[in-house]
């Protein structure tokens, strides 16, 4: 059986309530009836709602960019599963690189936050990738694997099932610089290895890995038409509604 695809948007600190449903009521009618792939949409906080409501009854899910691990308490600033799931999210993307290099999220807090959001229902997309320096290095494999292993730490695999994972190369977000479809395939079939060992082998055969970076209507086809390949994690290119659209329809 084929992966279903999951098409996700990272819209990171852009737009407002009212962007927002503007985004949706022009969005919506051009996936309308898109139904061989998942749609889901990542807004920040203030946007849930907006989001939430917007969607409402249509094929596109709602998640957050971001949650911490406890439950409820005196942690301010921070947002919980719990929270999440009362605002009508679905998902939830955990170590985004820009967390991982702005926000001090280090392996072991996305390891807590997976943790978390898979105990409450959440459907969370952890995101993994090197970094230019890395990669130029040789250490690609190394760096994949050491995220992959710290952050799927003590999970069980009969717990994981929700589990997305985004493979991210640092170099290639935002900076109009794509992985070729090759490039980013050899990645995911580590990755795949890797989450078979720590979650098991069924696991990792259904898992769905995203690739994400610069991923644009123009080269969305060739990435998409790879087999590893099962969706993507689009930023800038999904703060437009045509443009998403056209990267969901690829
Ligand atoms: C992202 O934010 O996860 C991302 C991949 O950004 P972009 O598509 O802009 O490179």
């Amino acid at each position: 059986m084929p992966r279903k695809k999951l098409m996700a948007a990272n819209w990171k600190m852009y737009k407002h309530p009212a962007q927002t449903r503007e985004f949706f009521h022009h969005f919506l009618p051009l996936v309308a009836h898109h139904t061989r792939d998942e749609i889901v949409v990542c807004p920040p906080y203030i946007d849930l709602h907006a989001a939430v409501e917007a969607a409402k009854g249509s094929n596109v899910a709602i998640g957050a960019q971001d949650v911490y691990w406890k439950e409820d308490g005196a942690y301010t600033g921070e947002i919980s599963p719990g929270m999440l799931l009362a605002a009508g999210c679905s998902h939830v993307i955990i170590g985004h690189s820009e967390r991982r290099q702005f926000f001090g999220e280090t392996d072991d807090t996305v390891n807590l936050k997976l943790k978390a959001a898979l105990e409450a229902g959440l459907a969370p997309i952890v995101c993994v990738g090197e970094v230019l320096e890395e990669r130029e290095a040789g250490l690609t494999e190394d760096v994949l694997r050491r995220q992959c292993l710290r952050a799927f730490h003590a999970i069980s695999g009969k717990k994981a099932a929700a589990l997305v994972v985004a493979y991210e190369p640092v170099w290639a977000i935002g900076t109009g610089k794509t992985a070729t479809p090759q490039m980013a395939a050899e990645a995911h079939q580590l990755i795949r290895g890797e989450v078979a060992k720590s979650l098991g082998q069924d696991l990792a055969d259904e898992l769905r890995i995203l690739y994400g970076g610069s991923v644009k209507p123009e080269n969305a086809r060739a990435l998409m038409a790879e087999e590893e390949i099962d969706g993507a994690l689009v930023g800038g290119a999904s703060l437009d509604p045509k443009s998403f659209a056209a990267i969901v329809k690829y």
